[in-house]
């Protein structure tokens, strides 16, 4: 049998004609002779009747009083609904499916409800479903702990389902249905001009995902780099060949591949009086004790910078009420990312990347970089143009 598994965003499945639209993508490989594994999403985004925010808007969000693992049954929801309508539109098309949960696919994690380890994947149900020609319709998102608790994977997690199982049912690849033709150079709907990726490495789209792109999920290409599965980001409406994510992509090319950003970050300015160099490490150990991550991290004599998350910002605050003099919180900052797959000649980057946000007085507040990314912290309100900008410059100037 050769595999394959095809995942669907909550856009791919919203309507009746795009649904229709994501089935002629598993018909048309079926006739190629693969056995596609289909996983769905919750259908739409925020507002739509079933997608998962508003089902969480229904027990107060973030805010809710109910343990985690209730709102973990509510959000699953989201999926089985998706899935079951899948059903019924496949059926209508002569093609009969099963519809799999999270656990019914053995999808078997932790109890960490709200953003679940997977710890085993058993997809005897998938394979069982294929042998008996049904089309599997997995719920994304979803898992099982081994007492038979409902979990969610967290946010994007339907993509990590689809790649999970790749991986465990050793598919020739995964693809993974949106609402863009692939990944691009830029996030669309910020930077109009951005262009489509052919091919891109694991490590490069990892770090696209990780520092922002929400095309798809980091975890997801993690799965399917260690599964060594090709991924490959494709639009659910049009027949563009789509993004192929894969290791063959060789490490010459030391150009920017993409541009990315993360909003909602604070930064943190700590001078230090000389008698206070202990200050410093007591910080680091109060914020680990809390679990606040920390980003972009300068220590300088009498001075250290880095940033956070601004949902972390009133706990750093109290923290540094106990323990310094003299601080500096800068809120609403926006972090940038430009990634590439072997960066050197960093100071041609640098500096075409300082000079650029110079020239359209967007100030740069902080800066750092490795061999495959560089990072620029700006204020928040700059983020569209900064974005359009250095695009602009490392995209499409000659
Ligand atoms: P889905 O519901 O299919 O999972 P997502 O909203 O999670 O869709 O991901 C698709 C969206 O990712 C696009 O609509 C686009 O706005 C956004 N996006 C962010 N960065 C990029 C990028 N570099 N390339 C393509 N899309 C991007
Ligand atoms: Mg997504």
């Amino acid at each position: 049998m050769r595999i394959i598994v095809q995942k669907f965003g909550g856009t791919s499945v919203t309507t009746s004609e795009k649904r229709n639209m994501a089935i002629d993508k598993v018909i048309a490989a079926t006739e190629r002779g693969y056995s596609p594994v289909v996983v769905v999403s919750a259908m739409g985004r925020k507002g739509d009747p079933y997608a998962t925010d508003t089902l969480l808007s229904l027990i107060n969000g973030k805010d809710c009083s109910i343990e985690k693992r209730e709102a973990d049954l509510l959000m699953c929801c989201g999926e089985i609904i998706s899935a079951v309508v899948m059903a019924e539109a496949f059926a209508q098309r002569g093609y009969k499916a099963r519809v799999l949960t999270g656990g019914n696919a053995g999808i078997i994690t932790d109890d960490n409800f709200g953003s679940a380890g997977v710890i085993d994947v058993e997809p005897e149900r998938i394979l069982s479903a294929l042998e008996q020609g049904l089309i599997p319709i997995v719920t994304g998102f979803q898992g099982i702990t081994e007492e038979g608790d409902y979990t969610t994977l967290g946010r994007g997690g339907s993509d990590t389902t689809g790649a999970l199982l790749g991986k465990a049912l050793k598919a020739e690849f995964v693809e993974i249905y949106t609402d863009v033709d692939g990944i691009m150079t830029a996030d669309p709907n910020i930077v109009p001009d951005a262009k489509i990726i052919n091919e891109i490495s694991y490590n490069e789209v990892f770090q696209l995902a990780e520092q922002g792109a929400k095309v798809v999920h980091p975890r997801a290409v993690e799965y399917a780099l260690a599964g060594n599965i090709p991924l490959i980001i494709k639009n659910t409406v049009t027949d563009a060949p789509g993004t192929v994510i894969t290791n063959s992509r060789g490490c010459t090319d030391n150009s920017v591949t993409g541009i990315t950003s993360m909003a909602n970050k604070t930064q943190v300015i700590i001078n230090f009086p000389g008698d206070c160099k202990n200050i410093s490490n007591d910080i680091f150990e109060r914020l680990a004790q809390k679990r606040i991550s920390i980003d972009l991290v300068n220590v300088f004599p009498g001075q250290e910078i880095f940033t956070v998350d601004s949902t972390d910002t009133s706990e750093v605050e109290d923290i540094l009420k106990q323990l310094c003099k003299e601080y500096r919180i800068i809120n609403n900052c926006s972090k940038v990312s430009l990634i590439g797959n072997a960066m050197r000649g960093m100071p041609e980057m640098m500096s075409k990347l300082l000079r650029t946000l110079e020239y359209n007085n967007v100030s740069v507040l902080q800066t750092s970089n490795s061999q495959t990314a560089i990072w620029c912290l700006i204020e928040e309100a700059d983020n569209k143009k900064a974005l359009n900008e250095l695009h602009n410059a490392f995209f499409c100037a000659s």
